[in-house]
């Protein structure tokens, strides 16, 4: 009998009064680890107006205390990060050290929110007329939400709650439906921290839940990170909600490899970039252009891919773990199939991998393709898998031409010795988030998380000074104050000489 999972509502773990599950699967074996409700409109009710009235008190408790929490939250990941990364290996596939990355990238931005006193710091200016001073203030906004997709089940709640949380707002979190478990464990370690009832609470579903949260009055802001359609769906209907909303979608990331780059350096980068956790990664690199001569490199590319090995999360000698379902591996395939079809070269196929002991898993080999076009399925769409296409162009120009025509704007990279063709390639790319001989560019959360383009809708990034002022409101306060004593300075007469 598969557990049911609870919801944090109103300060307690409570199982769902919902008739309606959601099966939560090992992808490798394809075992039923748990049952996810799909919250009731009277859950989710309840969990708003909990949410609403934690704030009013939460808002009031000193900034330094609720960095505390944060601190003590910190703590308690370090301490349990094996175990975390043990549930989410479990539950999305990844093998152990990619799981592990996924906690501790999560960590990084802990501490950033235990920062959050020097981030809520506003500023001043004396005199701005006469006897006039100004101020700002910086003040949280509300109940916030989060809707998280399923790639990164410890990063990306991760990326949200603990910034809302310690800049004094009371937050929902929906997760994503296909690995709950991990931001459930997540959320009971914040609770351990010291977070005060209804501070944060968890509900689990899927479409209904999201739009119910995107559509109430109460909900001030939501932070949304997923697909394009969804990501577009989200930004609409709650910006049409007057919600502030930042929707982080999908991608497609161009690495661009000069003649001149070092070469040992492209290809062990680009097989990690590419086939790293299958692919499922918004950062990976998909697209590979050969610039001039570095075409050469190809073959051996394709040897070096050739020796990757999917495999289970615990088995220290793979290189990565299976699709997160049966229909993702399914869209990987048809695609690789369009791919032959439209006349893009499969320099090597993983359609047919097996794994030995896990004939149910959702498994794909690493696959390459050459010869491809703008035009096929394969360029224009976000595979989401161990599969990288190779374009080729003559110069650096045509290699930015290429990559500013992509929809999307997530990442990119350029490997190069040149100082000049990195300045220009940085410069010009219409990419939010570049790499100069780093082939996938996270930046750290004191900078923030800066997709462009189609792979991002809303102003504020997240985390990092950016990610407090979108879940924050400025005040400016213009003061003035009459002080009898200072009148006759006040009236003194200027002589200018
Ligand atoms: P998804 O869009 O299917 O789901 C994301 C969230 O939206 C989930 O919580 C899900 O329950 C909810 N959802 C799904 N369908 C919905 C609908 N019709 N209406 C309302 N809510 C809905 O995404 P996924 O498959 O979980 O995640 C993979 C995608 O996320 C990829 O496209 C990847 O590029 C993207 N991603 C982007 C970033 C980024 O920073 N840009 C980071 C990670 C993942």
């Amino acid at each position: 009998m598969s557990k049911t999972i609870p919801q944090l509502i109103e300060g307690q773990w409570r199982q769902s009064r919902s008739s309606e599950f959601i099966e939560v699967t090992d992808p490798a074996t394809q075992e039923v680890l748990a049952l996810a409700p799909k919250a009731t409109a009277e859950e989710i009710e309840t969990a708003i107006a909990s949410a609403k009235a934690a704030f009013l008190t939460w808002r009031e408790v000193p900034v330094p205390e609720r960095a505390r929490v944060m601190l003590r939250y910190q703590h308690l990941l370090k301490e349990h990060h094996d175990e975390l990364a043990e549930i989410l290996a479990q539950e999305t596939g990844k093998i152990f050290a990619d799981a592990k990355g996924d906690v501790w990238r999560g960590i990084e931005v802990v501490e950033q929110a235990a920062n959050i006193s020097s981030l809520m710091m506003g500023e001043t200016a004396e005199n701005v007329a006469r006897d006039i001073d100004t101020s700002s203030w910086i003040q949280p906004l509300g109940v916030c939400v989060g809707i998280t997709p399923f790639n990164f089940p410890a990063m990306i709640p991760l990326w949200m709650f603990p910034l809302a949380i310690a800049a004094g707002n009371s937050f929902i979190l929906k997760p994503s439906e296909q690995d709950p478990l991990t931001p459930n464990r997540l959320a009971e370690l914040f609770i351990e921290a010291g977070a005060p009832k209804g501070v944060l609470q968890v509900l689990h579903g899927a479409r209904e839940v999201v739009d119910s949260l995107l559509t109430h009055p109460d909900v001030r802001a939501v932070s949304f990170v997923g697909s394009v359609p969804v990501g577009q769906h989200v930004y609409r209907t709650g910006t049409a909600h007057l919600k502030r909303v930042q929707a982080f979608a999908g991608a497609k990331n161009h690495m661009v490899i000069m003649p001149d780059a070092n070469k040992d350096q492209v290809l062990s980068n680009l097989v990690g970039a590419s086939c790293g956790a299958a692919g499922q990664r918004c950062m990976a690199i998909s697209v590979a252009v050969f610039v001039g001569e570095s075409k050469q490199w190809i073959d051996e590319l394709r040897a070096q891919m050739a020796e990757l090995k999917p495999g289970y999360w615990n088995d220290a000698s793979a290189a990565y773990g299976p699709l997160i379902n049966q229909q993702a591996k399914q869209r990987v395939l048809r695609l690789i199939a369009e791919g032959k079809a439209e006349g893009a070269e499969c320099l090597l196929d993983g359609s047919q991998c097996q794994v030995e002991g896990y004939p149910n898993g959702n498994w794909v080999g690493p696959t390459l393709f050459s010869g491809v076009t703008q035009k096929m399925a394969l360029y224009r769409e976000e595979i989401f898998g161990p599969v990288l296409v190779c374009m080729q162009v003559d110069t650096l120009e045509e290699a930015i031409e290429l990559v500013n025509a992509s929809p999307y704007g997530n990442g990119t990279s350029i490997f190069t010795r040149s100082g000049g063709a990195a300045r220009r390639y940085q410069h010009e790319v219409e990419v939010g988030q570049v790499g100069i001989n780093v082939p996938v560019p996270v930046p750290l959360p004191f900078f923030s998380f800066t997709g462009w383009k189609g792979s991002f809708y809303g102003d504020l990034h997240a985390y990092g000074k950016q990610g407090v002022r979108f879940f924050t409101e400025t005040k400016t306060v213009t003061s003035r104050w009459f002080d009898e004593d200072s009148v006759a300075s006040h009236n003194m007469t200027i002589q200018l000489k």
